[in-house]
Parts: structure tokens; C-alpha cells; sequence
């Protein structure tokens, strides 16, 4: 049996450490918080009393953090020094490229594998094990990531070398934060001009406005009945990680010298809808700003 150590169990990683265990696997999380640790013992998984002490046997370690410098402090001063060196290491996170890379060399110095395996889909999918990995790793290890993450996953991509999962990440994100400001406009103006934006959504899903963030997510309650738009966009993926992963993506192409535009305005709209106090809300709920109302409670 494969022994997992699982680090993070919030919103995502809550669900996906439970797959892991469904799968049959010994997993032995651990978290800062108590509450979700016991949510993932109720699920099936081991309690460790340290991170230290979930990997010290485990032959799979994954990672599911907030942001880059909690992955970079638990890997170097936690992971590194007390994991077996067969075990394979694989950050979950959405994290800057550079940080990414760093932990990667460190790993690698150390004698480990190490992949960055960021994850598309939201909480609904990680519940599910439906989730999409975009991972950046040396080509001869994929193969043994993609076999560590097959119960979290409905599609498992590499996008190349240390980073590429976390560029991958950053850019899908990118444009999924625009094309949610571009439908949610779209809708307002149909709005202002008396178009009933339920016959606007009919229309333009089957017309060249299509895409992912109208027809899968729809910010309109309405037309998608899964949407968060339906639930006081309560749930879903909350506007300020939408502006945590636009931000990266302005701080990387500042570094790269990309023209990005476009991703800078919307990450300007995300903290402006932020500060009005929408950042807890699904990002769709930017569609109550463009439409001249405050976020609801
Ligand atoms: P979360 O805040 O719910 O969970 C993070 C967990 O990490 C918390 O439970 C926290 O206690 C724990 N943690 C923090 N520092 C720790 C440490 N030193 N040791 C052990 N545990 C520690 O966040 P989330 O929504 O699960 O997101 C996790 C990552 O996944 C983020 O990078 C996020 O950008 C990314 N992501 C989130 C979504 C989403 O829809 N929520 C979708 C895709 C990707």
C-alpha cells in the first residue's frame, strides 16, 4: 500500500486527502488547525502530531499550502530534513514560479523528486476527485506523480519542467479572471438595454461569446444551476484567490517583460471589488459591482 503524507487540509485539500484514503492508501495528514485535521481522520486518514512526523515514513508526500513562502518554510525547514529520500514530493499549491523552482532545486539537492502540481476545478472537484493537474517535473518522473495523484484527478498534464505547472496555472487563471469580467459586462449591458440576460445567456452559448465562464459558471442566477451565482455566490473560489493568482500573474510577466494588459485591469476590478468587501465572495460576484450594487452579506 502506498503511504501518503498529506500537509494542508482546507477548502481543497480537505477532499482531496479523503480521496487518497478512498483509494486505499495509508494517508497520515496533517494541518495547523485541529478542526481540519479531525474532519480529515473522519474521512479515513491517519493523524500526525507534526509534519514531521506524517512523512517520516511515507512514500508520497503531498502538499496542499496557501501561497509561497508557507510552501517554501514547511519544505525546507520541515520536509526536506525528515522525509525518506525515496519519497516523491509533489506541491498542490498555487504558487509563484520562482518560489516553485527554488523548492525544486532545494529538493533536488537534497536527493528527492519533486514536482509542482497545481490544481484547476475548485472544491466541487476536489470533493469529487475530478480535478485537472497541470505539473512541472523531470520527464522521468511523471509517470510515478501521475500514478501519486490519480485519485484526485479526472486529467493529469505536463507542462514541462520545475514551474511550468505553477506558469500553466497562473496563465489558465488569467484568463479565466478576464473572461469572467468580459461575460460579466456582457450581462449588465444586455441589462441596461432591456435584453432579459437569461435569453442573452441562451443566446450567446451558442453564438461566439461562448466560453467557460458563461456557459459552466454562469454569473447570472440562473441558466448553470451548479453556479455559485445561484447560492448568493456563497462557496466556489473566493475573489481574493482569484486576486492572489492575478497578482502573480502581473508579478511574473513584470519579471518576464510579457505585456499582460488586460490581466492588469482585471486584477485592478478584483481589488476594487475586494475593498468594496466582495473578497470572500466567488469571484462571479463581480457581477454585482459592474452592475452598480454592493456585495451582499
Ligand atoms: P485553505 O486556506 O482552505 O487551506 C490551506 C490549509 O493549509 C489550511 O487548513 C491551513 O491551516 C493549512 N496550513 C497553512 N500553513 C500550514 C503549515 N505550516 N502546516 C500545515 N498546514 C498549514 O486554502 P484552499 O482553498 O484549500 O487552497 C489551497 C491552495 O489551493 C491555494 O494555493 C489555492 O490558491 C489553491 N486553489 C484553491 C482553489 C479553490 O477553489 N479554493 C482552487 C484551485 C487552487
Amino acid at each position: 500500500m502506498t503511504r501518503v503524507a498529506f500537509i494542508g487540509l482546507g477548502n481543497m485539500g480537505g477532499g482531496m486527502a479523503a480521496n487518497q484514503a478512498k483509494a486505499g492508501r495509508e494517508v497520515m495528514a496533517f494541518d495547523l488547525s485541529a478542526a481540519a485535521l479531525d474532519k480529515a481522520v473522519g474521512a479515513g486518514c491517519g493523524k500526525a502530531a507534526s509534519v514531521a512526523e506524517a512523512v517520516k515514513s511515507a512514500d508520497a508526500v503531498i502538499t496542499m499550502l496557501p501561497a509561497g513562502p508557507h510552501v517554501r518554510s514547511v519544505y525546507a525547514e520541515q520536509i526536506l530534513p525528515n522525509a525518506p529520500k525515496s519519497a516523491l514530493l509533489v506541491d498542490c499549491s498555487t504558487i509563484d514560479v520562482e518560489s516553485a523552482r527554488a523548492v525544486a532545486s532545494q529538493a533536488k539537492a537534497a536527493g528527492f523528486r519533486f514536482a509542482d502540481a497545481p490544481v484547476s476545478g475548485g472544491t466541487a472537484a476536489a470533493d469529487a476527485g475530478t480535478l485537472a493537474f497541470m505539473v512541472g517535473c523531470d520527464e522521468a518522473d511523471f509517470a510515478a506523480v501521475e500514478e501519486v495523484i490519480k485519485p484526485m484527478s479526472r486529467a493529469t498534464i505536463r507542462a514541462g519542467d520545475h514551474g511550468a505547472g505553477q506558469a500553466a496555472k497562473i496563465c489558465n487563471n488569467m484568463v479565466l479572471g478576464i473572461s469572467m469580467i468580459g461575460v460579466c459586462e456582457a450581462l449588465a449591458l444586455a441589462e441596461k438595454l432591456g435584453l432579459d440576460p437569461v435569453k442573452f445567456h441562451e443566446i450567446s452559448s451558442q453564438s461566439s461569446g461562448q466560453c467557460w465562464s458563461l456557459t459552466s459558471y454562469c454569473p447570472w442566477p440562473g441558466p448553470v444551476p451548479t453556479a455559485p451565482s445561484n447560492r448568493n455566490y456563497e462557496g466556489g473560489f473566493a475573489t481574493g484567490m482569484m486576486l492572489k493568482d492575478l497578482k502573480l500573474a502581473q508579478e511574473a510577466a513584470a519579471k518576464a517583460g510579457a505585456a499582460t494588459p488586460l490581466g492588469a485591469t482585471a486584477e485592478g476590478l478584483y481589488a476594487l471589488f475586494d475593498r468594496l468587501g466582495g473578497g470572500g465572495k466567488d469571484f462571479s460576484a463581480i457581477l454585482e459591482m459592474l452592475r452598480g450594487n454592493t456585495p451582499q452579506a
